[in-house]
């Protein structure tokens, strides 16, 4: 167990030979696709998130240190407009996934996935990667419907580094960094996975690999974990298993995310073996730094060396958030990542921007969880359209097609109702641009697949996405 010294200074208990550093990482987790401080469902810039703002937190925050190294801890690809235009075939998109641009630029030293890094297929995530230029850990799924198939990615990786000692000495540093994702993206993501991934129990594969990393060479094993805080013992396949991760003999810190919860903070995450002050799952130091870049996770390790071992001494644990005082302004943006991610900001406001069809009625939520919605409507006719074309022409068509949707309902849905309220008037065939956008990211916030079964009779099973709960 590390001690919590806010001041990480040089413990009283150093022997003549020992050599202390300090270890800054920094962790940014659930970015959700969240660059830039621009809201594209409502059209509108500076918000107070994005990775542009966590940027200028991150300068400030390697400035301070000596040792300092950066990752990212999964849920980075898939969540925003920014993101559908790499996925969306007739988006016109032809360069790099902008959040892979941006890591490029900000110089991350390493990734790990999280579990909406598998929501558009595995050739979709495997072309977005190509680009990095830092490395990435993903420790617990492997090819193949059998084990043990061939790892994803590379399940752990051993960062040799150079670390500056207190006195100004220059020391070689191995750092081990495994990546883990839950393991119910097989079943969130069957459509895409089933039968080309296995994902096995992320403590189990931490009991197993963090022996190995500290056997090959790592001075400290960092682990980048695709999950959050909950409490109780460790289950088979748990969802939120950073507490019993933590646990792990071996493990040195935890870098957490998954649940867009922010630790440590006063009051959060208070329950057994949990410091949220200290900032220790299990006594280990941990970090969780929310979501959508509204935060910096900042960990600062107290290293000692004796008998030419480092160990954890003493740790600072910190979620540094881009709006520093509630209600108050947030950090600026870092006009940079601006400039780099200009190319991709234009297609995807073009790409937004796109008609997809006219109402001549105003469209609402209201009671949507209620018969007859107007918009549920909508998207069910929307649904049969497109698979009366797809079977057009096969031994399917002229089948009779039933087609179901949930209303969904969220802040986005309500600023469109909104928007439809005041306008005193229904939307016209044109020159409506601007009710078609928000109706049309209103039905749906992300991009949806439509999925189909063919019942063939009382007792058949109708095959349907899995919809449980995901972050
Ligand atoms: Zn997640």
């Amino acid at each position: 167990m590390t001690t919590h010294d806010p001041s990480l200074q040089p413990s009283p208990h150093l022997r003549p030979n020992d050599l202390s550093a300090t270890l800054r990482l920094l962790a940014t987790t659930d970015l959700h696709a969240n660059l830039l401080p621009y809201d594209y469902y409502a059209d509108k810039g500076d918000q107070p998130y994005g990775l542009a703002r966590t940027a200028t937190l991150i300068r400030a925050a390697r400035a301070e240190a000596a040792n300092v190294m950066l990752f990212d801890n999964g849920d980075a690809l898939q969540g925003a407009p920014l993101s559908d235009i790499t996925a969306q075939a007739d988006s016109g998109w032809s360069g790099a996934h902008p959040m892979i641009t941006a890591m490029n630029h900000l110089g991350y030293d390493a990734a790990g996935l999280g579990n909406h890094e598998f929501n558009f297929g595995l050739d979709w995530l495997m072309r977005s990667l190509a680009a990095a230029r830092f490395l990435i850990t993903c420790g617990n799924v492997h090819s193949g419907p059998d084990v043990p198939g061939p790892p994803l990615l590379s399940p752990y990786l051993l960062l040799a580094r150079q670390i500056t000692d207190r006195q100004g000495g220059c020391h070689p540093l191995t750092v081990g960094v495994l990546g883990l994702v839950p393991t119910q993206i097989t079943v969130w993501d069957t459509h895409h996975l089933a039968g080309q991934l296995t994902a096995h129990d992320m403590v189990q594969t931490a009991r197993r690999l963090v022996p190995q990393m500290r056997r090959e060479a790592a001075d400290l094993v960092i682990v980048l974990a695709h999950t959050g805080i909950d409490a109780g013992p460790h289950l088979p396949g748990m969802e939120n298993a950073a507490l019993p991760l933590a646990a792990v003999p071996g493990v040195d810190a935890i870098i957490a995310g998954h649940s867009h919860q922010v630790f440590p903070e006063v009051g959060n995450l208070r329950q057994a073996a949990v410091d949220p002050e200290a900032g220790t799952p299990s006594g280990i130091p941990a970090v969780m730094a929310g979501f959508r870049g509204s935060h910096l996770g900042v960990l600062d390790l107290g290293l000692v060396r004796r008998g030419g071992k480092w160990r954890v001494q003493s740790h600072r644990a910190e979620a540094r958030p881009v709006v520093p005082v509630r209600n108050q302004a947030p950090v600026p943006a870092d006009p940079t990542l601006g400039a780099a991610l200009k190319t991709a900001h234009d297609a995807t406001l073009a790409l937004i921007a796109r008609r997809v069809g006219h109402s001549a009625a105003p469209l609402h939520t209201y009671l949507a969880m209620a018969p007859c919605s107007t918009v549920v409507r909508v998207v069910t006719r929307t649904q049969r359209a497109a698979l009366s074309r797809a079977v057009a022409g096969t031994a399917h068509e002229g089948l009779p097609i039933l087609s179901a949707s949930a209303p969904f309902q969220d802040r986005r849905t309500w600023r469109a109702v909104a928007f439809h309220r005041h306008s005193r008037r229904p939307a016209q065939p044109s020159p409506c641009r601007r009710s078609l956008r928000f109706s049309q990211h209103a039905l749906r916030a992300a991009p949806q697949r439509c999925r189909t079964a063919r019942l063939a009779g009382a007792g058949s099973g109708l095959l349907s996405p899995d919809h449980s709960r995901r972050h």
